[in-house]
Protein backbone atom coordinates (compact mmCIF):
# COMPACT_ATOMS: atom_id res chain seq x y z
CA UNK A 1 0.00 0.00 0.00
CA UNK A 2 1.30 3.48 -0.83
CA UNK A 3 0.25 7.00 0.88
CA UNK A 4 -1.18 7.52 -2.53
CA UNK A 5 -3.98 4.36 -3.27
CA UNK A 6 -7.30 4.28 -1.45
CA UNK A 7 -7.03 0.47 0.44
CA UNK A 8 -11.30 -0.53 -0.38
CA UNK A 9 -13.36 -2.74 2.22
CA UNK A 10 -15.14 -5.28 1.26
CA UNK A 11 -18.80 -5.90 1.55
CA UNK A 12 -19.83 -9.67 0.49
CA UNK A 13 -17.71 -10.35 -2.80
CA UNK A 14 -17.96 -6.55 -3.91
CA UNK A 15 -15.30 -4.02 -3.40
CA UNK A 16 -16.10 -0.52 -1.81
CA UNK A 17 -14.05 2.93 -2.40
CA UNK A 18 -15.71 4.89 -0.20
CA UNK A 19 -17.15 7.17 -3.31
CA UNK A 20 -13.30 8.42 -2.93
CA UNK A 21 -14.19 9.41 0.42
CA UNK A 22 -11.42 8.19 2.87
CA UNK A 23 -9.55 7.91 6.39
CA UNK A 24 -5.66 8.57 6.61
CA UNK A 25 -3.50 6.44 8.49
CA UNK A 26 -1.14 8.63 10.32
CA UNK A 27 2.36 7.55 11.69
CA UNK A 28 2.95 8.99 14.56
CA UNK A 29 6.72 8.51 15.26
CA UNK A 30 7.03 11.00 12.37
CA UNK A 31 4.06 13.00 11.09
CA UNK A 32 3.82 10.93 7.55
CA UNK A 33 0.39 9.51 5.37
CA UNK A 34 1.27 5.88 5.37
CA UNK A 35 -1.92 4.92 3.87
CA UNK A 36 -5.45 5.55 2.79
CA UNK A 37 -8.33 3.44 3.42
CA UNK A 38 -12.47 3.60 1.67
CA UNK A 39 -14.49 5.58 4.62
CA UNK A 40 -17.50 3.17 5.05
CA UNK A 41 -20.52 5.52 5.78
CA UNK A 42 -24.04 4.92 7.88
CA UNK A 43 -25.24 3.09 4.33
CA UNK A 44 -22.67 0.75 4.03
CA UNK A 45 -24.18 -0.62 7.39
CA UNK A 46 -27.47 -1.43 5.84
CA UNK A 47 -25.41 -3.71 2.83
CA UNK A 48 -23.24 -5.08 5.60
CA UNK A 49 -25.84 -6.06 7.98
CA UNK A 50 -27.95 -7.54 5.05
CA UNK A 51 -24.55 -9.69 3.62
CA UNK A 52 -23.80 -10.77 7.27
CA UNK A 53 -27.44 -12.07 7.92
CA UNK A 54 -27.18 -14.15 4.97
CA UNK A 55 -24.25 -15.55 5.00
CA UNK A 56 -25.36 -16.46 9.29
CA UNK A 57 -28.40 -17.55 8.19
CA UNK A 58 -27.24 -19.71 5.05
CA UNK A 59 -23.25 -20.47 4.85
CA UNK A 60 -22.71 -24.11 6.88
CA UNK A 61 -20.93 -22.03 9.72
CA UNK A 62 -23.19 -21.96 12.70
CA UNK A 63 -24.68 -25.51 11.82
CA UNK A 64 -21.02 -27.08 11.72
CA UNK A 65 -19.51 -29.02 14.64
CA UNK A 66 -17.55 -26.85 16.59
CA UNK A 67 -14.71 -28.95 16.36
CA UNK A 68 -14.88 -28.61 12.26
CA UNK A 69 -15.29 -24.77 12.71
CA UNK A 70 -11.78 -24.76 15.02
CA UNK A 71 -10.29 -26.51 11.60
CA UNK A 72 -10.75 -22.71 9.80
CA UNK A 73 -9.86 -20.54 13.25
CA UNK A 74 -6.74 -22.76 13.93
CA UNK A 75 -5.38 -22.00 10.01
CA UNK A 76 -6.45 -17.97 10.70
CA UNK A 77 -4.29 -18.06 13.32
CA UNK A 78 -1.59 -20.33 11.64
CA UNK A 79 -1.43 -17.25 8.65
CA UNK A 80 -1.45 -14.33 11.22
CA UNK A 81 1.99 -15.68 13.00
CA UNK A 82 3.09 -16.57 9.34
CA UNK A 83 2.73 -12.92 8.39
CA UNK A 84 4.17 -11.66 11.88
CA UNK A 85 6.49 -9.12 10.90
CA UNK A 86 4.63 -7.43 8.17
CA UNK A 87 1.54 -7.28 10.45
CA UNK A 88 4.12 -5.93 13.35
CA UNK A 89 5.17 -3.63 10.77
CA UNK A 90 2.17 -2.12 9.46
CA UNK A 91 0.92 -2.29 12.77
CA UNK A 92 3.47 -0.20 14.25
CA UNK A 93 2.57 2.52 11.20
CA UNK A 94 -0.63 2.62 12.12
CA UNK A 95 -0.89 3.05 15.56
CA UNK A 96 2.62 4.82 16.56
CA UNK A 97 3.47 2.18 19.42
CA UNK A 98 7.17 0.33 19.37
CA UNK A 99 8.04 -2.63 17.19
CA UNK A 100 8.22 -5.33 19.50
CA UNK A 101 5.40 -4.04 21.35
CA UNK A 102 3.37 -4.69 17.75
CA UNK A 103 4.98 -8.22 17.50
CA UNK A 104 3.67 -9.13 21.00
CA UNK A 105 -0.01 -7.91 19.81
CA UNK A 106 0.19 -9.92 16.49
CA UNK A 107 1.47 -13.15 18.61
CA UNK A 108 -1.49 -12.16 20.70
CA UNK A 109 -4.12 -12.13 17.92
CA UNK A 110 -2.82 -15.58 16.30
CA UNK A 111 -3.08 -16.83 20.44
CA UNK A 112 -6.80 -15.93 20.74
CA UNK A 113 -7.37 -17.84 17.07
CA UNK A 114 -5.92 -21.05 18.45
CA UNK A 115 -7.39 -20.82 21.89
CA UNK A 116 -11.12 -20.31 20.75
CA UNK A 117 -10.12 -23.55 17.97
CA UNK A 118 -8.89 -25.32 20.82
CA UNK A 119 -12.28 -24.32 22.93
CA UNK A 120 -14.85 -25.35 20.18
CA UNK A 121 -12.92 -28.81 20.50
CA UNK A 122 -13.78 -28.96 23.53
CA UNK A 123 -16.74 -27.15 24.45
CA UNK A 124 -19.36 -29.15 25.76
CA UNK A 125 -23.52 -28.63 26.82
CA UNK A 126 -24.73 -28.75 30.14
CA UNK A 127 -26.71 -32.05 30.59
CA UNK A 128 -29.02 -31.40 33.40
CA UNK A 129 -30.12 -34.51 35.89
CA UNK A 130 -33.91 -34.91 34.96
CA UNK A 131 -36.46 -34.67 37.89
CA UNK A 132 -39.24 -36.16 35.60
CA UNK A 133 -39.66 -38.20 32.26
CA UNK A 134 -37.74 -36.22 30.41
CA UNK A 135 -34.11 -35.03 29.42
CA UNK A 136 -33.18 -31.54 29.14
CA UNK A 137 -29.66 -29.82 28.00
CA UNK A 138 -28.35 -26.76 27.73
CA UNK A 139 -26.99 -25.48 24.20
CA UNK A 140 -24.88 -22.50 23.57
CA UNK A 141 -26.64 -20.65 20.12
CA UNK A 142 -25.17 -17.93 18.10
CA UNK A 143 -27.01 -14.74 18.66
CA UNK A 144 -26.78 -13.80 14.35
CA UNK A 145 -24.88 -10.86 13.54
CA UNK A 146 -22.11 -9.00 16.39
CA UNK A 147 -21.31 -5.85 16.01
CA UNK A 148 -17.89 -5.58 17.17
CA UNK A 149 -16.25 -1.76 18.01
CA UNK A 150 -12.47 -1.59 18.70
CA UNK A 151 -10.44 1.39 20.06
CA UNK A 152 -6.97 2.11 18.83
CA UNK A 153 -4.50 1.33 21.38
CA UNK A 154 -4.13 -2.58 20.25
CA UNK A 155 -5.33 -2.95 17.15
CA UNK A 156 -5.33 -6.81 15.78
CA UNK A 157 -5.47 -7.72 19.56
CA UNK A 158 -8.34 -6.28 20.48
CA UNK A 159 -10.16 -7.12 17.28
CA UNK A 160 -8.99 -10.96 17.79
CA UNK A 161 -10.25 -10.65 21.06
CA UNK A 162 -13.40 -10.77 19.97
CA UNK A 163 -13.73 -11.71 16.30
CA UNK A 164 -12.33 -14.96 17.29
CA UNK A 165 -14.70 -16.32 20.00
CA UNK A 166 -17.73 -14.46 17.97
CA UNK A 167 -16.84 -16.85 15.41
CA UNK A 168 -16.13 -19.63 17.27
CA UNK A 169 -19.68 -19.36 18.96
CA UNK A 170 -21.32 -19.93 15.22
CA UNK A 171 -22.07 -15.89 15.00
CA UNK A 172 -21.48 -13.63 11.95
CA UNK A 173 -19.04 -10.56 12.94
CA UNK A 174 -19.21 -7.09 11.71
CA UNK A 175 -16.22 -5.06 12.63
CA UNK A 176 -15.84 -1.07 12.70
CA UNK A 177 -12.15 -0.59 13.93
CA UNK A 178 -11.48 2.77 15.29
CA UNK A 179 -10.81 5.63 12.46
CA UNK A 180 -7.37 6.06 13.87
CA UNK A 181 -6.04 2.68 13.60
CA UNK A 182 -7.99 1.18 10.76
CA UNK A 183 -5.12 -0.96 8.58
CA UNK A 184 -5.15 -4.14 10.94
CA UNK A 185 -8.63 -4.60 11.00
CA UNK A 186 -8.60 -5.07 6.93
CA UNK A 187 -5.32 -7.49 6.97
CA UNK A 188 -7.26 -9.71 9.74
CA UNK A 189 -10.58 -9.55 7.07
CA UNK A 190 -8.10 -10.29 4.30
CA UNK A 191 -6.87 -13.42 6.20
CA UNK A 192 -9.75 -14.33 7.46
CA UNK A 193 -11.00 -14.98 3.90
CA UNK A 194 -8.05 -16.50 2.87
CA UNK A 195 -8.26 -19.31 5.53
CA UNK A 196 -11.15 -20.90 4.25
CA UNK A 197 -13.89 -18.88 6.15
CA UNK A 198 -17.12 -18.72 4.53
CA UNK A 199 -17.93 -15.38 2.38
CA UNK A 200 -20.18 -12.44 4.44
CA UNK A 201 -18.96 -13.98 8.23
CA UNK A 202 -16.18 -11.53 8.75
CA UNK A 203 -17.20 -7.63 7.21
CA UNK A 204 -14.97 -4.83 8.26
CA UNK A 205 -16.16 -1.25 7.88
CA UNK A 206 -13.65 1.53 8.65
CA UNK A 207 -14.94 4.52 9.15
CA UNK A 208 -16.16 6.78 12.51
CA UNK A 209 -17.85 6.25 15.16
CA UNK A 210 -20.59 8.65 15.54
CA UNK A 211 -21.52 7.34 11.69
CA UNK A 212 -20.94 3.94 11.35
CA UNK A 213 -20.84 2.70 14.69
CA UNK A 214 -23.66 4.18 15.96
CA UNK A 215 -25.70 3.26 12.69
CA UNK A 216 -24.81 -0.46 13.42
CA UNK A 217 -25.49 -0.24 17.12
CA UNK A 218 -28.97 0.72 15.88
CA UNK A 219 -29.59 -1.37 12.80
CA UNK A 220 -32.25 -4.01 14.24
CA UNK A 221 -30.47 -6.59 12.36
CA UNK A 222 -27.26 -6.44 14.70
CA UNK A 223 -28.03 -8.90 17.71
CA UNK A 224 -25.39 -8.38 20.11
CA UNK A 225 -22.85 -5.87 20.46
CA UNK A 226 -19.43 -6.38 21.48
CA UNK A 227 -17.58 -2.81 22.15
CA UNK A 228 -14.09 -1.52 23.73
CA UNK A 229 -13.06 1.83 23.82
CA UNK A 230 -13.77 4.72 26.37
CA UNK A 231 -16.68 5.10 29.20
CA UNK A 232 -18.57 7.65 27.65
CA UNK A 233 -19.14 5.99 23.97
CA UNK A 234 -19.85 2.52 26.09
CA UNK A 235 -22.58 4.67 28.21
CA UNK A 236 -23.89 5.61 25.25
CA UNK A 237 -23.88 2.37 23.36
CA UNK A 238 -25.42 0.76 26.06
CA UNK A 239 -28.17 3.20 26.13
CA UNK A 240 -29.19 2.08 22.68
CA UNK A 241 -29.31 -1.56 23.20
CA UNK A 242 -30.94 -0.83 26.44
CA UNK A 243 -33.96 0.15 24.19
CA UNK A 244 -33.29 -2.16 21.80
CA UNK A 245 -33.04 -5.33 24.18
CA UNK A 246 -30.18 -6.70 22.71
CA UNK A 247 -27.03 -7.80 24.95
CA UNK A 248 -23.91 -5.75 24.92
CA UNK A 249 -19.99 -6.55 26.04
CA UNK A 250 -18.17 -3.33 27.67
CA UNK A 251 -14.54 -3.15 27.56
CA UNK A 252 -13.98 0.52 29.28
CA UNK A 253 -12.10 2.68 31.01
CA UNK A 254 -9.75 2.89 33.85
CA UNK A 255 -8.46 4.58 36.43
CA UNK A 256 -5.94 1.75 38.38
CA UNK A 257 -4.58 2.45 41.72
CA UNK A 258 -1.18 0.80 41.77
CA UNK A 259 -0.13 0.25 45.74
CA UNK A 260 3.31 0.02 47.54
CA UNK A 261 3.01 -1.04 50.98
CA UNK A 262 6.54 -0.65 52.89
CA UNK A 263 7.15 -4.41 52.68
CA UNK A 264 7.29 -4.79 48.97
CA UNK A 265 10.82 -5.38 47.32
CA UNK A 266 11.76 -2.23 46.55
CA UNK A 267 13.60 -3.25 43.24
CA UNK A 268 10.67 -5.17 41.95
CA UNK A 269 7.74 -2.12 43.16
CA UNK A 270 9.60 0.11 41.30
CA UNK A 271 10.17 -1.87 37.80
CA UNK A 272 6.75 -2.86 38.59
CA UNK A 273 5.04 0.98 38.72
CA UNK A 274 7.27 1.97 35.74
CA UNK A 275 6.46 -0.35 33.55
CA UNK A 276 2.06 -0.03 34.69
CA UNK A 277 2.44 3.53 33.33
CA UNK A 278 4.93 3.92 31.13
CA UNK A 279 4.53 0.82 28.88
CA UNK A 280 2.61 1.05 26.18
CA UNK A 281 3.24 5.18 26.77
CA UNK A 282 0.33 5.23 29.25
CA UNK A 283 -2.26 3.93 26.33
CA UNK A 284 -3.77 1.11 28.20
CA UNK A 285 -6.94 0.68 29.44
CA UNK A 286 -4.91 -1.05 32.46
CA UNK A 287 -2.17 1.51 33.25
CA UNK A 288 -1.21 1.88 36.58
CA UNK A 289 -1.86 5.74 36.77
CA UNK A 290 -2.49 6.33 40.48
CA UNK A 291 0.40 5.23 42.84
CA UNK A 292 -0.45 4.88 46.26
CA UNK A 293 2.72 4.57 48.74
CA UNK A 294 2.76 3.59 52.69
CA UNK A 295 3.58 7.12 54.12
CA UNK A 296 6.54 5.64 55.57
CA UNK A 297 8.47 4.77 52.04
CA UNK A 298 6.96 7.28 50.28
CA UNK A 299 9.85 9.60 49.90
CA UNK A 300 12.56 6.97 49.04
CA UNK A 301 10.73 5.39 46.46
CA UNK A 302 9.25 8.46 44.63
CA UNK A 303 12.74 9.41 44.26
CA UNK A 304 13.99 6.23 43.00
CA UNK A 305 10.75 6.14 40.66
CA UNK A 306 11.66 9.46 39.72
CA UNK A 307 15.09 8.50 38.74
CA UNK A 308 14.15 5.51 36.83
CA UNK A 309 11.78 7.68 34.88
CA UNK A 310 14.23 10.13 33.42
CA UNK A 311 16.12 7.13 32.45
CA UNK A 312 12.89 6.11 30.16
CA UNK A 313 14.56 5.76 26.67
CA UNK A 314 11.97 7.56 24.42
CA UNK A 315 12.40 7.62 20.75
CA UNK A 316 11.03 6.12 17.23
CA UNK A 317 9.28 3.11 17.33
CA UNK A 318 10.98 1.37 14.88
CA UNK A 319 14.34 1.54 17.23
CA UNK A 320 15.06 -1.59 19.24
CA UNK A 321 16.34 0.73 22.17
CA UNK A 322 12.99 2.33 22.62
CA UNK A 323 11.04 1.52 25.67
CA UNK A 324 8.66 4.73 24.88
CA UNK A 325 7.17 5.67 21.73
CA UNK A 326 5.13 8.78 20.68
CA UNK A 327 0.94 9.02 21.24
CA UNK A 328 -1.20 7.87 18.79
CA UNK A 329 -1.66 11.41 17.59
CA UNK A 330 -1.34 14.93 17.82
CA UNK A 331 -4.34 15.98 19.18
CA UNK A 332 -4.30 13.02 21.39
CA UNK A 333 -1.10 14.29 22.78
CA UNK A 334 -2.80 17.85 23.27
CA UNK A 335 -5.26 15.96 25.39
CA UNK A 336 -2.60 14.87 27.31
CA UNK A 337 -0.73 18.29 27.44
CA UNK A 338 -3.87 19.28 28.93
CA UNK A 339 -4.67 17.81 31.87
CA UNK A 340 -0.73 17.93 32.90
CA UNK A 341 -1.75 21.96 32.95
CA UNK A 342 -5.01 20.97 35.05
CA UNK A 343 -3.03 18.89 37.06
CA UNK A 344 -0.45 21.88 37.35
CA UNK A 345 -3.47 24.53 38.00
CA UNK A 346 -4.93 22.34 41.06
CA UNK A 347 -1.97 22.67 42.93
CA UNK A 348 0.26 19.43 41.64
CA UNK A 349 3.71 19.48 41.35
CA UNK A 350 5.34 17.55 38.61
CA UNK A 351 8.64 16.05 39.87
CA UNK A 352 9.48 14.94 35.88
CA UNK A 353 8.61 15.42 32.47
CA UNK A 354 5.51 17.94 31.69
CA UNK A 355 6.47 18.34 28.64
CA UNK A 356 7.72 17.53 24.79
CA UNK A 357 10.59 15.81 24.82
CA UNK A 358 13.66 18.17 22.98
CA UNK A 359 14.92 15.71 20.36
CA UNK A 360 15.27 16.95 17.08
CA UNK A 361 15.30 13.39 15.80
CA UNK A 362 11.64 13.15 17.36
CA UNK A 363 10.29 16.92 16.47
CA UNK A 364 7.70 15.81 14.20
CA UNK A 365 6.11 12.85 16.38
CA UNK A 366 3.74 13.17 18.73
CA UNK A 367 5.84 12.69 21.72
CA UNK A 368 5.55 13.25 25.26
CA UNK A 369 7.76 12.96 28.15
CA UNK A 370 6.74 10.30 30.86
CA UNK A 371 5.49 12.58 33.43
CA UNK A 372 5.30 11.98 37.39
CA UNK A 373 3.22 14.40 39.46
CA UNK A 374 2.21 14.81 43.15
CA UNK A 375 0.73 17.08 45.84
CA UNK A 376 -2.55 16.15 44.60
CA UNK A 377 -6.03 15.07 46.56
CA UNK A 378 -7.40 11.90 45.29
CA UNK A 379 -10.49 13.76 43.92
CA UNK A 380 -8.53 16.01 41.28
CA UNK A 381 -9.16 15.75 38.08
CA UNK A 382 -5.73 14.35 37.13
CA UNK A 383 -6.63 11.46 39.63
CA UNK A 384 -10.22 10.62 38.62
CA UNK A 385 -10.09 11.10 34.87
CA UNK A 386 -8.87 8.88 32.29
CA UNK A 387 -5.88 10.35 31.08
CA UNK A 388 -4.64 7.25 28.51
CA UNK A 389 -1.08 8.89 28.32
CA UNK A 390 2.10 8.88 30.26
CA UNK A 391 1.77 10.51 33.59
CA UNK A 392 1.45 8.58 36.80
CA UNK A 393 0.08 10.84 40.06
CA UNK A 394 1.84 10.18 43.05
CA UNK A 395 -0.44 9.80 46.46
CA UNK A 396 0.75 8.66 50.09
CA UNK A 397 -1.26 6.52 52.24
CA UNK A 398 -1.82 5.87 55.97
CA UNK A 399 -2.68 1.86 55.97
CA UNK A 400 -4.88 -0.80 54.89
CA UNK A 401 -8.04 1.05 55.49
CA UNK A 402 -6.85 4.44 53.99
CA UNK A 403 -5.86 2.92 51.01
CA UNK A 404 -8.68 0.88 50.05
CA UNK A 405 -10.80 4.16 50.38
CA UNK A 406 -8.21 5.73 48.01
CA UNK A 407 -8.14 3.37 45.48
CA UNK A 408 -11.80 2.14 44.81
CA UNK A 409 -12.63 6.32 45.59
CA UNK A 410 -12.95 6.35 41.59
CA UNK A 411 -15.81 5.76 39.25
CA UNK A 412 -13.78 2.89 37.26
CA UNK A 413 -13.10 -0.21 38.58
CA UNK A 414 -10.74 -1.97 35.37
CA UNK A 415 -7.46 -2.92 37.96
CA UNK A 416 -5.27 -2.35 40.61
CA UNK A 417 -2.37 -3.62 41.58
CA UNK A 418 -0.46 -3.76 44.91
CA UNK A 419 3.39 -4.44 45.89
CA UNK A 420 3.56 -6.50 49.54
CA UNK A 421 5.79 -9.02 51.16
CA UNK A 422 2.52 -10.07 53.08
CA UNK A 423 0.51 -12.35 51.40
CA UNK A 424 -2.39 -12.39 54.13
CA UNK A 425 -2.87 -8.68 53.18
CA UNK A 426 -2.56 -9.20 49.73
CA UNK A 427 -5.39 -11.33 49.37
CA UNK A 428 -7.28 -9.61 52.16
CA UNK A 429 -6.74 -6.21 50.35
CA UNK A 430 -7.34 -8.03 46.92
CA UNK A 431 -10.45 -8.96 47.98
CA UNK A 432 -11.55 -5.67 49.46
CA UNK A 433 -10.60 -3.75 45.87
CA UNK A 434 -13.39 -2.81 43.27
CA UNK A 435 -11.67 -4.09 39.92
CA UNK A 436 -12.08 -6.44 37.45
CA UNK A 437 -8.57 -8.03 37.81
CA UNK A 438 -6.20 -7.62 40.59
CA UNK A 439 -2.33 -7.79 40.56
CA UNK A 440 0.10 -8.85 42.99
CA UNK A 441 3.50 -8.24 43.13
CA UNK A 442 3.31 -8.23 39.61
CA UNK A 443 1.30 -5.87 37.20
CA UNK A 444 -0.34 -6.06 33.38
CA UNK A 445 -0.07 -10.12 33.29
CA UNK A 446 -2.77 -10.86 30.89
CA UNK A 447 -3.43 -14.56 30.04
CA UNK A 448 -5.59 -15.68 27.43
CA UNK A 449 -7.60 -18.03 29.53
CA UNK A 450 -8.03 -15.64 32.83
CA UNK A 451 -11.62 -13.73 32.65
CA UNK A 452 -10.61 -9.91 31.85
CA UNK A 453 -12.97 -6.89 32.59
CA UNK A 454 -14.35 -4.17 34.43
CA UNK A 455 -16.39 -3.40 37.78
CA UNK A 456 -18.33 -0.25 38.32
CA UNK A 457 -18.14 2.37 35.28
CA UNK A 458 -15.25 0.06 33.82
CA UNK A 459 -17.50 -2.12 31.65
CA UNK A 460 -19.95 -5.06 31.58
CA UNK A 461 -19.53 -8.92 30.98
CA UNK A 462 -15.70 -10.72 30.49
CA UNK A 463 -13.74 -11.37 27.47
CA UNK A 464 -11.00 -13.81 26.82
CA UNK A 465 -11.33 -17.15 28.61
CA UNK A 466 -14.27 -19.37 28.21
CA UNK A 467 -16.11 -16.22 29.72
CA UNK A 468 -15.36 -14.77 26.25
CA UNK A 469 -16.96 -17.62 24.44
CA UNK A 470 -20.06 -17.38 26.46
CA UNK A 471 -19.86 -13.63 25.74
CA UNK A 472 -21.49 -14.45 22.22
CA UNK A 473 -23.78 -17.29 22.82
CA UNK A 474 -26.70 -17.39 23.88
CA UNK A 475 -28.31 -20.66 26.13
CA UNK A 476 -31.30 -22.61 24.27
CA UNK A 477 -32.76 -25.22 26.45
CA UNK A 478 -33.79 -28.70 25.15
CA UNK A 479 -36.03 -30.82 26.80
CA UNK A 480 -36.72 -34.81 25.11
CA UNK A 481 -39.75 -36.38 26.81
CA UNK A 482 -39.42 -39.60 27.96
CA UNK A 483 -42.90 -40.36 29.24
CA UNK A 484 -44.57 -44.08 28.62
CA UNK A 485 -48.00 -42.52 29.16
CA UNK A 486 -49.94 -39.12 27.67
CA UNK A 487 -49.14 -36.08 29.70
CA UNK A 488 -52.62 -35.57 31.72
CA UNK A 489 -53.52 -32.25 33.79
P1 LIG B 1 -13.58 5.76 21.86
O1 LIG B 1 -14.66 5.42 22.82
O2 LIG B 1 -13.45 7.17 21.43
O3 LIG B 1 -13.74 4.92 20.51
C1 LIG B 1 -13.78 3.51 20.51
C2 LIG B 1 -14.50 3.04 19.26
O4 LIG B 1 -15.86 3.46 19.34
C3 LIG B 1 -13.96 3.62 17.96
O5 LIG B 1 -14.01 2.64 16.96
C4 LIG B 1 -14.95 4.75 17.65
O6 LIG B 1 -15.03 5.06 16.30
C5 LIG B 1 -16.25 4.12 18.14
N1 LIG B 1 -17.31 5.06 18.49
C6 LIG B 1 -17.20 6.36 18.88
N2 LIG B 1 -18.43 6.88 19.10
C7 LIG B 1 -19.34 5.91 18.83
C8 LIG B 1 -20.76 5.82 18.89
N3 LIG B 1 -21.52 6.87 19.26
N4 LIG B 1 -21.35 4.66 18.58
C9 LIG B 1 -20.62 3.57 18.24
N5 LIG B 1 -19.27 3.60 18.15
C10 LIG B 1 -18.63 4.75 18.45
O7 LIG B 1 -12.23 5.22 22.51
P2 LIG B 1 -10.75 5.37 21.95
O8 LIG B 1 -10.28 6.76 22.18
O9 LIG B 1 -10.66 4.79 20.58
O10 LIG B 1 -9.94 4.36 22.91
C11 LIG B 1 -9.48 4.70 24.16
C12 LIG B 1 -10.44 4.23 25.23
O11 LIG B 1 -10.62 2.83 25.14
C13 LIG B 1 -9.90 4.47 26.63
O12 LIG B 1 -10.95 4.95 27.44
C14 LIG B 1 -9.48 3.09 27.09
O13 LIG B 1 -9.46 2.91 28.47
C15 LIG B 1 -10.50 2.25 26.43
N6 LIG B 1 -10.03 0.85 26.33
C16 LIG B 1 -10.58 -0.08 27.17
C17 LIG B 1 -10.10 -1.40 27.13
C18 LIG B 1 -10.68 -2.46 28.03
O14 LIG B 1 -10.47 -3.63 27.72
N7 LIG B 1 -11.37 -2.13 29.09
C19 LIG B 1 -9.09 -1.75 26.24
C20 LIG B 1 -8.56 -0.77 25.41
C21 LIG B 1 -9.05 0.53 25.46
Amino acid sequence: MTAETIQPFRIGAEWRDGGGECIRSVYAGDGSVIGAVARATARDVDDAVEVAEKAFRTSPWRKLRPDVRATTLYEIGRRITAERQDLAHLQMLDSGKPLKECQHMVDNAAYFFRYYAALCETWQNEVTSPRGDYFSMSLAEPFGVVAAITPWNSPIMAEAQKVAPALAAGNAVILKPSEETPLLALQLARICSEAGLPEGLLTVLPGYGEDVGAALVKHPGVRMVSFTGGTDTGRAIAGVAGTRLIPVGLELGGKSPHIVFDDADFEKAVGGVLSGIFGSAGQSCVAGTRLFVQKSLYGRFVDALVERTKKVRVGLPDHPATQMGPLVSKAHRARVAGYVDIARQEGGRVLVGGGIPDDAKLANGWFYQPTVIEGLPNTARACQEEIFGPVLVCLPFEDEADVIAQGNGTVFGLAAGMWTGDYARAWRVARELEAGSVWINTYKQSHIATAFGGFKASGIGREKGFHGLRLYSQVKSVFFGMHDKPLGL
